[in-house]
């Protein structure tokens, strides 16, 4: 039957190899990389299963001197790494898609804190890599040295090919790549790779041509470039030498990713950014290549996906976050069941397995990571192994994520919440300041429980310990949630802070209780919830204060990439930041606050204080249920997400989910319950 969709299951040739359709999955970090390599293919294949024509590695280190530790990327150093990867090849080989490989030789991005080598680039400079400012600098690559890395490359390619890898990437884009750095402007050389564009390009128009020659015989080689730093002038530019750069070696390449540098900027956050938001800078390249151009912007809509390729922005659409969400999201569009994509909700979890060094995360897809260690997979899970009936109590992202699982388990599931919507904190969050998208995580759940026959939904109903125990199940899951704390206690303080003060906490904001004229937010939480009253509370004409016992506001936004623009936004509308001070005490009007470090007392004017401190956990209805447990009244009785431990979104979908996996399951709590990859002696 013919869809307008059909389109996006065209085959695209690439050089000599064929795509099955135009869904690319482009390189993506994924925290697993050398370290875990059985995690990292059966993740990859699981993309292949889904639909993804293209399932890319993510960066791929070809050198020890290029090595990026403490993340964990790809390798292919020697032809040891070769094995790790037929690993991969073969789970994406498995479902009839093509496997890329994202070479990559950085620059001073690389800290080289394993290997202890010194770093090449094009000139003597301090090193940025290795998550932040490391002490020391990178050397000055003399012409040997390029060609010493161009040797690398080219080894690295034919080992890629040996792998079994039909699309190998020269990379220039990130921000990291030396291949990018000799590019760039700042590149201050004078020998024949440095001074005029000619020269700058000559590198990677010699990657390029080195690796077509050693294996574009029967591999595709495709370029990873970033046409815009959105720097201005400071920066590579797409309408200005991004253009020049494309025209010089419009057909060396058999295909063009094209996409936005740095990091933050490509993989921008719902927060800043919308679908199609590289759009505008990267449409230009397919007016100037004959080859299959790839684009990203996390589309998740195919009526998006068709129309960027009838309006010629792209052949092929590019996919990080999108396929991680979703991994079947091609197979759903192919089969007419749109309503099934779980779109990526534009958070950024996923981003910080690498930023944290640990196995890739996601809010909306809690088996993401998981594919091989628990032998989960995204859309199928076991059938159910008993005929009782579950209540879970609260409808917030555990427990729908909890009911909507053992429905599809066939479980027959009663679901409350006290509120007469689903959804629990992310209906209130996503009516916060741009977190609107954040509403998917309620959206896919409810669609999907709608359809399942056996799942019952009852709103506004509010469960005491009777009705728990009346309404009959055996077997009852707690969702109740947490609540924010009032009096100031959290990783900076510990004893209730007394006083007579207009105290706020993020719960009273959103449920539309907001403090007027000069506000102190004291942010312990340290993650989006203290900016982010700061931006609904100066827009709504306070005069807003942000302060925070770290060096930094809303610290751990720097793993989600988001901190320059959280930083940005505040400053533009006035918000007075204030990192390294915690709150001692406060009257009506001030608030006394000391100095993290020093200690040095201050005194500020203030109206009101909100506090983004720890929260509650609502475990109350869990403790009085617990006897019925002890004299048999019930069969099992288990407490989830925020209400066992509050924590982020994504940790209350996963504890709902793992709930409802591990139904009906003995769970030997002295074994640890998934595979460890372990180094064998
Ligand atoms: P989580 O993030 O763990 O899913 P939330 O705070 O988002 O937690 O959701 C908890 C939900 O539980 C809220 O929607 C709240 O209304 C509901 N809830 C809490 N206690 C009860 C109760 N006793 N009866 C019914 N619903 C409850
Ligand atoms: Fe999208 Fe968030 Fe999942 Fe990443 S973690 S794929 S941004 S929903």
């Amino acid at each position: 039957m013919s869809s307008r969709y059909d389109i996006l299951f065209q085959p695209i040739q690439i050089g000599p190899v064929t795509a099955p359709n135009r869904f690319y999955q482009v390189p993506h970090c994924n925290g697993f990389g050398w370290r875990m390599p059985q995690g990292m293919a059966a993740m990859r294949g699981m993309k292949a299963e889904g639909g993804w024509g293209v399932v890319c590695t993510e960066e791929t280190e070809i050198h020890y001197t290029s090595d990026l530790s403490p993340y964990f990327e790809g390798r292919i150093w020697d032809d040891d790494d070769i094995s790790t990867w037929q690993l991969m090849t073969e789970a994406v080989h498995k479902h009839g898609a093509l496997a890329g490989i994202e070479l990559t030789y950085n620059s001073h991005d690389a800290a080289n804190l394993y290997s202890r080598a010194a770093a090449f680039a094009p000139r003597s400079m301090g090193i940025t890599g290795g998550g932040g400012y490391e002490p020391g600098q990178a050397r000055a690559a003399t012409k040997d040295d390029l060609k010493q890395v161009r040797k690398w490359h080219r080894n690295a390619a034919i080992r890629a090919k040996r792998a079994g890898f039909d699309i190998i990437y020269c990379y220039a884009a990130h921000n990291m790549t030396l291949a990018f750095h000799l590019l760039s402007k700042d590149n201050d050389r004078s020998d024949e790779y440095g001074g005029s564009l000619e020269n700058r390009v000559r590198f990677f128009r010699e990657l390029i041509e080195d690796t077509k020659e050693a294996v574009g015989d029967k591999c595709a080689v495709a370029v990873r470039f970033a046409v815009d730093e959105l720097l201005g002038s400071e920066g590579m530019q797409h309408d200005g030498e991004a253009k020049e750069i494309v025209s010089m070696l419009a057909e060396l390449p058999d295909l063009w990713d094209v996409n936005i540098s740095a990091w933050k900027n490509d993989s921008i956050t719902s927060r800043f950014g919308k679908e199609g938001h590289q759009e505008k800078y990267i449409s230009f390249v397919k007016q100037l290549t004959t080859k299959p151009v790839v684009g990203v912007g996390r589309y998740t809509s195919p009526d998006s996906m068709v129309s960027a390729i009838e309006r010629g922005v792209m052949d092929l659409i590019g996919a990080a976050r999108p396929s991680i969400a979703d991994p079947f999201l091609p197979n759903k569009i192919r089969e007419g069941r749109q309503e099934d994509i779980r779109e990526c909700i534009g958070c950024n979890i996923c981003v910080t397995g690498d930023t944290r060094f640990v196995p890739i995360r996601c809010t909306q897809n809690p088996t993401m990571g998981e594919e091989f260690r628990r032998d989960w997979h995204p859309e199928i899970i076991a059938p159910k192994k008993s005929e009782d009936e579950v209540l879970i109590v609260g409808a917030g992202p555990a427990g729908l994520e909890a009911a909507r699982a053992l429905g599809q388990r066939g479980y027959r599931v009663i679901l409350t919440d006290a509120k007469r919507e689903a959804g629990g904190r992310v209906l209130l969050e996503s009516q916060l300041p741009n977190l609107i998208e954040w509403r998917r995580v309620i959206d896919w759940r409810l669609t999907q429980i709608q359809k399942l026959e056996n799942v019952f939904f009852y709103p506004s109903s509010k469960v005491s310990m009777q009705d728990a125990l009346e309404a009959g199940a055996p077997h009852i899951i707690l969702a109740t949630g947490s609540t924010w704390r009032r009096d100031g206690v959290g990783r900076s303080i510990s004893h209730p802070l007394q006083g007579n003060g207009n105290i706020f906490t993020p719960d009273d904001l959103m449920n539309g209780n907001l403090p007027t004229g000069k506000v102190l937010i004291f942010d312990d939480d340290h993650y989006y919830m203290g900016g982010v009253l700061a931006e609904l509370l100066a827009t709504n004409g306070c005069e807003v204060t942000l302060m925070t016992p770290a060096p930094t506001i809303s610290a751990w936004t720097e793993y989600t990439l988001e901190q320059d623009r959280i930083y940005k936004r505040l400053l533009s509308l006035n918000v007075t930041l204030l990192p390294h001070h915690v709150l001692a005490s406060f009257s009506p009007t001030t608030a006394t606050v000391t100095h993290a470090i020093t200690f040095a007392e201050s005194t500020l004017a203030c109206d009101a204080i909100v506090m983004v401190t720890d929260r509650i956990p609502n475990d109350s209805l869990y403790h009085e249920l617990k006897p019925a447990l002890a004299d048999g009244r019930l069969k099992s009785l288990r407490i989830i997400g925020d209400a066992e431990a509050p924590n982020i979104i994504a940790q209350a979908v996963f504890s709902g989910h793992l709930a409802a996996r591990e139904f009906d399951e003995v769970i030997n709590p002295d074994v640890t319950p998934f595979k460890v990859e372990r180094v064998k002696i």
